[in-house]
């Protein structure tokens, strides 16, 4: 049983990508209430269910508390835009480095389409900061955008650090909202000026 109906979009992009390998190491953005991490944990044995496979990690965050979960470590009440929270989510992950990075993350919607989805850019911005931190040299990015003006801005910006950058539109996501994915492949870390 999964926490949210959001899971089935997360299955939907991973029985097609397989970006969730067991033994992967995996940081949730805007995790609550759960259900994303949930199928993370499934897919990279972080809980350790499947004993004949090597066990992953998965780290949650959200602004709102993220009831606990088997083989989950959440920051409840953290901001994944602040680098106070990049340093303990650092801390976390073995070797300091994830394999991918999930964002379902979403600001209260205002009702603005273009001041929402604005406000989402710019979220969905930071997190390439955040991978600068902690995403390993080839690693992955699935993360959720509302789809608008700035759209472009942020691919491009994926695509001057990811190998291969795409949008997905899952079945399980409303086709009236603007909701759309990005999956971002075969990262490489910029070289420090
Ligand atoms: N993927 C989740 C699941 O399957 O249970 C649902 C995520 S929900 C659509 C979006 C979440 O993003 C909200 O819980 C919200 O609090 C969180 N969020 C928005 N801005 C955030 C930020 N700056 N830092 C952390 N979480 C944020």
């Amino acid at each position: 049983n999964f926490r949210c109906r959001s899971a089935f979009k997360l299955l939907e992009i991973d029985d097609k990508f397989r970006v969730l390998q067991p033994g992967y190491s995996v940081v949730d953005c805007g995790a609550a209430p759960g259900a994303w991490s949930q199928v993370a944990v499934q897919r990279v044995n972080s809980a350790g269910t499947d004993s004949e496979l090597p066990c992953g990690t998965v780290v949650g965050i959200d602004l709102l508390h993220i009831p606990p979960l088997d083989g989950a470590h959440f920051l409840s009440n953290h901001d994944v835009a602040d680098p106070a929270t990049h340093a303990k989510v650092l801390e976390l992950l073995p070797s300091g480095q994830a394999h991918i990075i999930l964002s379902d993350m979403a600001p209260n919607a205002s009702g603005f389409r273009d001041m929402d989805h604005e406000k989402l850019i710019t979220l969905c911005l930071t997190l390439i900061d955040l991978a600068g931190k902690i995403l390993q040299p080839g690693g992955s990015l699935v993360c959720k955008y509302w789809d608008g003006i700035l759209t472009q801005k942020l691919q491009q910006k994926l695509s001057s650090v990811f190998g291969s950058v795409r949008t997905l539109k899952p079945n399980a996501s409303r086709k009236d909202s603007a909701e759309k994915y990005f999956l971002a492949r075969m990262y490489r870390k910029p070289i420090k000026s």
